[in-house]
């Protein structure tokens, strides 16, 4: 699954520069993950790196996104791909 950010998020800006994918990104309210982009970390740690620096505990599993580990990991290579393009 992608992981969400919450309304309890405090734009605290911990969590972007921490993101592999860069797939986080400061919102209109609160900071946002873009769903497309998110691994889960997969691919580069075993944790999500986001989740453990967040001092609100405002990123959860976004349930509209269920993935497996195995598609994390096709969206990995994707994006490692695309990274590579020209
Ligand atoms: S879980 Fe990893 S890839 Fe997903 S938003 Fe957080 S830091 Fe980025
Ligand atoms: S680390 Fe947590 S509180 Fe800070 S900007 Fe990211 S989601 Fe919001």
């Amino acid at each position: 699954m992608a992981l969400l950010i919450t309304a309890d998020c405090i734009n605290c800006d911990a969590c972007e520069p921490q993101c592999p994918n860069e797939a986080i990104h400061p919102g209109e309210d609160v900071f946002v993950i873009d769903g497309e982009k998110c691994t889960e970390c997969v691919g580069y740690f075993e944790k999500s790196q986001c989740v453990l620096v967040c001092p609100a505990d405002c990123i959860i599993l976004d349930p509209e996104r269920r993935e497996t580990r195995e598609r994390l990991r096709d969206k990995f290579e994707l994006l490692s791909q695309s990274a590579v393009s020209p």
